[in-house]
């Protein structure tokens, strides 16, 4: 008998809407892994002792989301190197004593995404420049990826953006200001919104995107997980594009996580069985 399980889990400031738990939860029980995951709320000013705590407990990792996903950096010991370039840690391992910070929400969608396309020398639009925006671009850049449209309402972030893939990839990135009705221009394979626009409780808002630009030779991915179903996705459907939602992100780079903690690749089918339960 072994009365102590390893303990991961989720630090964030409005921990009581992520659904995270039970979809890590849903693969320990799969896999009769004797493992936790506790979601827990940590507002800013209790990150450095939420961290200091987790190690002291002798936590294998942890997650973070918001708002803690850059805060965080300052508190580990190391950076895995695509959360060096995009700046953020989502996921942090425990390795040889030390909590290294790593970013799996690109890793995830790129996931999601290859297993319908390869994006090697596709031509991407992104909506958003916020940090799910940032890991989606910089992991499609070092993916291969041709060009980058990077569509956003704040100039600055966007700018900001559009300069880190330029610099620290081999994709070409530009920017186009959000402001009015956004047409895709001709030659785009893959439409991505990374922007928060259609999440619960405003799942009625639309991204402003004239839908007739969408063609049915692309591929059209939304990260937001709730709804599953947001206006893009039904939208996307409709004109008969591919659509990704934000299912398979969130199911990947749980997967990726629970593969850093515990070295066990899991079946992802029971997570997304506990999230179609729940959402
Ligand atoms: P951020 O706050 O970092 O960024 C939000 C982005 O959305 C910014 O680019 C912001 O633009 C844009 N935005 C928000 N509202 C509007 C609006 N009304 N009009 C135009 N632009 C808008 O959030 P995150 O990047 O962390 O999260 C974004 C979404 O991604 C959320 O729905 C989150 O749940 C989801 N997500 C999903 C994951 C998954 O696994 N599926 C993983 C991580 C996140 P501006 O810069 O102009 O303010």
């Amino acid at each position: 008998m072994d009365f102590r399980s390893e303990l991961v889990g989720c630090f964030s400031v409005g921990s009581n809407g992520n659904p995270s738990v039970e979809m890590v939860e849903a693969a320990f029980r799969h896999h009769d892994m004797n493992f936790r995951y506790i979601n827990c709320e940590v507002t800013p000013e209790n990150l450095g002792s939420a961290v200091a705590g987790a190690k002291a407990m002798g936590w294998v990792g942890f997650n973070c989301s918001i708002p803690h996903k850059i805060e965080v950096i300052k508190y580990l010991d190391g950076l895995g190197e695509s959360a060096k370039i995009i700046g953020a840690v989502n996921c942090t391992v425990l390795r040889d004593g030390k909590f290294i910070g790593e970013n799996t929400d690109g890793k995830g969608f790129l996931t999601s995404l290859q297993a319908v396309t390869n994006p090697l020398g596709k031509s991407i639009v992104i909506f958003g420049a916020g940090g799910a925006a940032r890991a989606v671009a910089v992991e499609v850049a070092l993916a291969g990826a041709k060009s980058i449209v990077i569509v956003n309402r704040d100039p600055t972030r966007g700018e900001e953006l559009v300069a880190l893939i330029n610099s620290r990839t081999k994709s070409q990135a530009t920017f186009r200001q959000w402001a009015g009705m956004f047409e895709i221009p001709q030659g785009i394979d893959i439409v991505v919104n990374a922007t928060s626009i259609g999440m619960n409780p405003n799942s009625s808002a639309h991204l402003e995107l004239d839908i007739n630009s969408l063609q049915p030779n692309m591929i059209v991915a939304d990260v937001v997980i709730d709804p599953p179903i947001t206006h893009l996705i039904k939208a996307a459907q409709v004109r008969g594009c591919t659509a990704l939602n934000g299912f398979g992100m969130l199911v990947n780079q749980g997967i990726l996580g629970i593969k850093y903690w515990t070295g066990i690749d899991v079946d992802p089918e029971p997570m997304h069985e506990r999230l179609r339960q729940l959402l």
